[in-house]
């Protein structure tokens, strides 16, 4: 078995792979959530945090929720009884009809938005892959080794990343993108392929 997961590290995976909560309705009432609720519906997954939080790295024991709701939530679960579990669906439902379909679209245009601009920023700030270098180049271009190669180390500063060494470089243009290698007095030169090469 691995090492068990902490709170901090299942909550930072729920954000990772289902969105921040911000980025849904809450379960209950149909505004836009606050928070990632453990349902504390038994789990057999269930941990405990060192602060006495329980939760579980099943991320399907998680709802999102508004703060309110939320609230209202840890409140009646912590109390085991029929009763709780009872004004449980009592308050979700009082909750779900408290909330207008003009509030409730209204929030859901709002999050459209903010997904749509948070995907964009994603994007901006995504780092290309190094094979993108090969698209700045000109097709059937001869150009030599040094050359290339001060140019790629130019482009990886400019998309902050690391360079590979000249000769892991060398043979990458040949073996991964097609490039032909010769020699022009006794120096290496490269041809850069048709575009069908430089994905
Ligand atoms: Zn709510």
């Amino acid at each position: 078995m691995g090492t068990v997961p902490t709170y901090d590290a299942v909550h930072k995976r729920i954000r990772a792979e289902r969105g921040p909560a911000a980025h849904h309705a809450c379960a209950w009432c149909g505004r836009t959530a606050d928070d990632w609720a453990y349902q504390h519906n038994g789990c057999a997954s269930e941990l405990l945090s060192p602060s006495g939080h329980p939760y579980s790295p099943d991320l399907s024991c998680y709802k999102p929720l508004c703060w309110e709701d939320h609230r209202t939530f840890d409140r009646l679960i912590n109390q085991d009884s029929e009763l709780s579990r009872l004004r449980l669906l009592v308050r979700s439902a009082e909750s779900f009809l408290s909330v207008t379909d003009e509030r409730a679209a209204f929030d859901r245009a709002v999050r459209e938005r903010a997904k749509a601009a948070a995907a964009a920023y994603a994007a901006s700030v995504a780092k290309p892959a190094h094979s993108a270098f090969i698209a700045t180049l000109e097709p059937g271009a001869t150009v030599y080794g040094s050359t290339l190669l001060a140019q790629y180390r130019r482009w990886c500063v400019v998309n902050d990343l690391k360079p590979v060494g000249q000769r892991t470089f060398y043979g990458w243009l040949v073996d991964n993108h097609g490039f032909e290698r010769s020699a022009r007095g006794g120096i290496a030169v490269f041809t850069v392929p048709a575009a069908a090469y430089s994905r």
